[in-house]
Parts: structure tokens; sequence; C-alpha cells
């Protein structure tokens, strides 16, 4: 009998245990505690401030928690590098789309399916069969099909957000973080980037950080709602919708 190539995993995908963020005194995270498991779709919502952007920084390393642990795979990741973080499988799509505008949709995605940027000059010489037919099918996956050979430059402010997620979705990694990924979009864009986000649904665990509450209801995943660092409530967006003390807090404010 042989044994998997792949520790059976127990574990949940991501852990992030007890962590505290201390900005010079200011605990833009308290004592978070949240699970994601590996196909999951998570939604965080939650007031500006309310420490969304501060938590996906420490998940990717970019800033390091004072208290608690991040696991990944049952792998303390909190001391390495963003580096070391990236090639365990963590993807982080920032909120400005960041294509490189002067590549054409399908050579992004090869890039990003390359997953080391670093190469990207002599990349186009030697793009491997495998990433080709990863970059097709990612092409397709958010929708960009008739704009394969456009230049990223030449896409409107949505399909430039599509191919960033596209970009994500190519690394292959198990975990993707996307921050507003709708910002800056109209109705009918966001209802397209929710069908593209549950697209990835099971492929990868996902969460997402959104302000747009029919987003989010379009999207149909587990929310939990971060409030002054702390995890405030979670559960299906009805319940959330229903919850008074979240309301308080949040879904009573307009949108910002
Ligand atoms: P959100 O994304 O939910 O709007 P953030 O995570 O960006 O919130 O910020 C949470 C809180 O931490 C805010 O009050 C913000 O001003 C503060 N903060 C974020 N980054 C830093 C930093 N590098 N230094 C000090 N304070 C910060
Ligand atoms: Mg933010």
């Amino acid at each position: 009998m042989t044994l998997p190539d792949v520790a059976p995993t127990d574990h949940p995908l991501l852990r992030i245990e007890n962590v505290t963020v201390d900005f010079d005194g200011f605990k833009a995270l308290n004592d978070l505690d949240l699970t994601l498991e590996a196909g999951s779709l998570t939604v965080v919502i939650g007031p500006n401030g309310a420490g969304k952007s501060t938590m996906c920084d420490t998940v990717i390393g970019r800033v390091r928690a004072s208290e608690g642990r991040i696991l990944f795979r049952g792998e303390d990741i909190s001391k390495l590098s963003e580096h070391r973080i990236v090639e365990r499988g963590i993807c982080r799509k920032f909120q400005t789309p960041g294509v490189l505008i002067g590549l054409s949709v399908i050579d992004n995605l090869l890039i990003a399916a390359a997953k080391d940027r670093r190469w990207w000059a002599s990349f186009m010489l030697r793009a491997s069969g495998e990433n080709r037919r990863k970059a097709e099918e990612v092409l397709e996956l958010v929708g960009l099909q008739s704009r394969r050979d456009a230049l990223a430059g030449e896409l409107s402010h949505g399909e430039k957000q599509w191919l960033e997620i596209g970009m994500v979705v190519a690394t292959e990694a198990e975990l993707l973080l996307l921050d507003e990924p709708t910002a800056g979009m109209g109705a009918a864009e966001s209802t397209r980037t929710a069908e593209i986000v549950r697209g990835l649904i099971g492929r990868h665990a996902v969460l997402v950080i959104d302000h747009d509450i029919d987003f989010v209801e379009q999207l149909g995943g587990h929310v939990v709602v971060l409030h002054q660092g702390h995890l405030f409530k979670q559960g299906s967006m009805a319940q959330i919708r229903g919850d008074d003390e979240v309301a308080a807090i949040y879904l009573g404010r307009p949108k910002s």
C-alpha cells in the first residue's frame, strides 16, 4: 500500500486563533477567532475601521499578530514571510486592480499561472502547456473570452477587477482573499462578480470582504460581522439581516 503524498487534513484550512493586532496601543484586531474550511465561502462585513483589511494583512503576513496564531492546514504561519505564506497557497487580491496594462488579458493570466512574476519577461517564450490550459480555463471562468487579446489597459473598470480575480484564481492558491472586489462597480457588474465568486466555491476557499450588502446577499455564503476587531456575529445573511445588534452597528448605516 502506498501512502498518500498529502498529509491527511484533519485540520481546518485556516484558523485565525485569538489574534490581536496592536498598533501602538490601538487594537485593530482584538482576540479575533475565525475558522475557514477548504472550499468554503466566507463573507466578512463590518463598519469602516472594523479591522477587515487588517485581518487580511495579518493572514498574508504583512501585519504581525501581537497575540494569537494563524494556522494554515494546521501549520503555524504567523511568523512566516509574506512570500512563504503565498507559497503555502494563500493569494490576496487588493482593492485596486494590479493588472499589467501593457499586456493582453490572456498574457496577464499566463503570468499569474506561472506563479512567479519575477520571471515574466522571459516567461512568454516558455509558457508551459499546463499554464496555458490553466489561463484559458480561468479566462472562461471570469467570462472574459471576448476580451482575450485586448490589452488589460483597455478594459473597463469591472473587466479589470474580473481579470484580477482571474489572476488570483490562476495562481491555484487554495485560499483566496478578495478585499472589496466590487469597489467602484455598478449593480450589474456586482451581480456578475457574485456569479464569478460563486463559481470558485469548492475548488478554493474564498474569503470576501465587502461593504455592499446587495452583493453579500447575492454571494449567499457564511457571513461574519467584524466590529472593533472582534468577531461580533456570524451566520447566514438572513440571520445577520434580522439581527438588531448588527443593524445597530452596521446595516442601518449608509453604504460607505
Ligand atoms: P476596515 O478594512 O474594516 O475598514 P482596517 O483594517 O483598514 O479596517 O482598519 C482597522 C483600524 O485600524 C482602523 O481604525 C485603522 O485606522 C487602523 N489601522 C489600520 N492600519 C493601521 C496602521 N498601519 N497603523 C495604525 N492604525 C492602523
Ligand atoms: Mg478595508
